[in-house]
């Protein structure tokens, strides 16, 4: 296999290689256009691909590039699934979703053009929205005005000794789970629906009354063993979801309640946007979170930079061009035997789903 063919180093080249496939599939294809622009000045959409009838009862939708650098490794899954031209089971169609946050894509950030993790941005506006005090009591360590190597050893030591009295769950829980009060910070959830919310019910709006059975997969990087895909269940234990994910994959799956799951605790993802979506299904959803770099604390350290960088530093100095380099290691890998793994791993899950879905 050479899954290398399949992923691409820009947003734009890999935006080309999915309009393309598609076009050579014959499969009608439709953009969402963002109001931002890209790195190198290009136009941003959000692209999407129908395989299968359009009145199907049966739906597997395929979700890249939700944190933006992470569109990458997405993209080469959903491309080549395209290429292959794999055989649909009756009455089932999938519905490819490309560069979801576009503008994170093309920046090569996980947030959208307006700051928002767009995976902590799917509650309810109108409601209270979720506390995090930890991240509060945190705040000046975690999103420092100063980016140099003393400023981050004292950072890095105040983390640290928060993580020695709470635990490193807590420490990960107060940088990682969101917050709903710092619009400048890290992983903030967002003060109403962004584009890309907004955009992600717009394109699933058309299927709400036919589709009976879902399964949704959202594909992520950041966590976990180099190239390997952890199939993380999107459900919590009393949700209808669990029982089918229990069917579907049993303990080949991981779950955030029994603590199998490698997640932080999320609340606002992206299923919640299909199950308000698709009121009339039976819904499975994973993130196919697939790993990077070895250390989990490298990850976040790079995304505290990046957020460093896009409110102090200049993108294109030295330092600047230093983080972005660990911000796209953090979330890709530029290795053909990282995207032989990605991609046989990627489309057995999707295989899977899809045999599963068949037979509900
Ligand atoms: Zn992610």
């Amino acid at each position: 296999m050479n899954a290398s063919q399949y992923f691409r180093h820009t947003y734009a080249t890999a935006r080309e290689a999915f309009r393309q496939a598609a076009a050579a599939r014959g499969l009608k294809l439709q953009s969402h256009r963002n109001p931002a622009k890209g790195a190198e000045g290009e136009g941003l959409t959000t692209d999407v691909a129908l395989i299968g009838p359009e009145e199907a009862r049966r739906l597997m939708i395929v979700l890249s590039g939700t944190h933006g650098a992470e569109g990458f490794c997405g993209s080469g899954i959903q491309v080549g699934w395209v290429a292959a031209a794999e055989r649909l089971p009756a009455d089932t169609a999938i519905l490819m979703v490309h560069a979801i946050n576009p503008y994170g894509f093309s920046h090569v950030r996980r947030v959208t053009e307006d700051n928002v993790d767009l995976n902590r941005n799917f509650v309810d506006h109108a409601c209270a929205k979720p506390e995090n005090p930890g991240y509060m009591e945190l705040r000046d360590f975690i999103c420092p005005k100063e980016w140099t190597e003393e400023s981050e050893q004292r950072n890095l030591a105040a983390l640290h000794t928060y993580a020695l009295v709470h635990g490193m769950d807590a420490l990960e829980t107060a940088i990682a789970s969101g917050q709903y009060v710092d619009p400048q910070g890290v992983f903030f959830g967002g003060l109403q629906p962004t584009w890309s919310n907004r955009t992600l019910r717009a394109i699933l709006a058309p299927f709400a009354a036919t589709v009976k059975h879902a399964a949704f997969i959202d594909l992520h990087t950041g966590i976990g063993p180099y190239g390997f895909g952890e199939i993380m269940s999107n459900h919590a234990a009393r949700d209808p979801g669990h029982m089918i994910m229990q069917q579907w994959w049993g303990s080949e799956a991981t779950y955030f309640d029994d603590g199998t799951s490698s997640s932080y605790y999320v609340v606002g993802d992206t299923q919640f946007a299909v199950n308000q979506s698709l009121p009339h299904a039976q819904i499975a959803g994973i993130t196919l979170e697939y790993g990077t770099i070895p250390e989990k604390r490298d990850m976040m350290n790079a995304v505290r930079a990046d957020n460093w960088l896009y409110l102090y530093g200049d993108v294109n100095s030295p330092k600047g061009r230093d983080i972005k380099a660990q911000i796209r290691a953090a979330f890709y890998q530029e290795k053909d035997d990282w995207k032989d793994m990605v991609l046989e791993r990627g489309h057995y899950v999707m295989k899977r789903m899809l045999r599963c879905l068949g037979e509900s």
